[in-house]
């Protein structure tokens, strides 16, 4: 038995603390940085809430599919070959997570769960674990919930859980990796550290867990060419203690933070409904720099020309 996850937490220290040295994206952060204790007690407590949660999220889904979902269906499904599951296991699960990721920002009632996860100031391996953990259970259960239902085998769902939660702490790691020439398929360190970055134009981009495809689809992909996000975090800092950050969502309204709206027909585009919620660490973006976002495909047609 390991509820906390330490078989886990020893392995990615192992691995992840060394690579930070040799390819650090900011080689000033300190590997004991920052709150690094606070995000230590998120990994240990989170990892045990989070279980049950999706525990109890899998057991409904699987009671719920039995009664709608055709047995055959759920048959064929499971029998395609290993090969086969996987890739649409994690296009499927990405779409989930892509879309309630999206939601938590765009509703100003869930931001305020998931602004605990962009409060963190300096990424680390260890920052994957500062969330709040009905975040957490929702985006993840959305994910998992119609792989579950439509009968993927408990092995390609195993091996998906996996790879998602090493991908997830590759992509906070402080590493200078970008996955060239597959920058704009599967998400990397440069692609997730922008989605913290509190730069005004990168604001709401980059919502994937995996797949950076998705946002370049969606078009809410930023990863401007030669230059790597500097700053990470909420304009006005949260309190950075592990039960304050628990209450945070129910004792606070949500203006206190940036505010983040993105979703298409309900608010103004991104950069606008930024620049109605000052005050910004950042400056307004250089004419060149809307440019080079046009470039890589980063920001929409209507975003551009709100710039011009
Ligand atoms: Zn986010
Ligand atoms: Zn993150």
């Amino acid at each position: 038995m390991d509820p906390f996850g330490l078989k886990f937490i020893f392995i990615a220290a192992l691995i992840f603390v060394p690579l930070e040295r040799l390819f650090a994206m900011h080689p000033g952060q300190r590997t004991f940085r920052r709150d690094w204790g606070n995000d230590l007690v998120f990994l240990l407590l989170n990892a045990v809430l989070i279980r049950l949660g999706l525990l109890a999220i899998v057991a409904a889904t699987i009671f719920a599919a039995a009664l709608i979902v055709p047995a055959s269906l759920q048959t064929t499904i499971g029998d395609l070959p290993v090969w086969a599951q996987l890739p649409l296991v994690i296009v499927l699960s990405d779409l989930g997570f892509y879309w309630t990721h999206r939601m938590f920002h765009a509703v100003p009632w869930l931001w305020r769960f998931h602004a605990v996860h962009h409060s963190i100031e300096e990424l680390d391996w260890l920052a994957a674990a500062r969330v709040h953990p009905l975040d957490q259970i929702v985006t993840k259960g959305v994910a998992l919930l119609p792989v579950v239902a439509l009968g993927f085998s408990e092995w390609v769902i195993g091996i998906y859980a996996l790879l998602y939660q090493w991908q997830s702490v590759f992509i906070h790691a402080n590493l200078c990796i970008g996955f060239r020439p597959f920058r704009l398929l599967v998400a990397s360190p440069e692609f997730h550290h922008w989605h913290h970055s509190n730069d005004r134009e990168a604001r709401d981009r980059n919502f994937a867990g995996q797949l950076s495809f998705l946002d370049a689809l969606f078009g809410t992909l930023h990863m401007p060419r030669e230059r790597l996000p500097q700053t990470y975090g909420l304009d006005r800092p949260m309190q950075q203690r592990y039960a304050m950050q628990m209450i945070y969502p129910f004792v606070s309204d949500s203006d206190d933070q940036y505010r983040p709206a993105v979703l298409p027909g309900l608010e103004k585009p991104a950069l606008q409904t930024v620049a109605a919620h000052p005050p910004f660490a950042s400056e307004r973006p250089e004419p060149a720099d809307v440019a080079d976002a046009e470039t890589v495909g980063v920001l929409s047609s209507r975003d551009a020309a709100a710039h011009r």
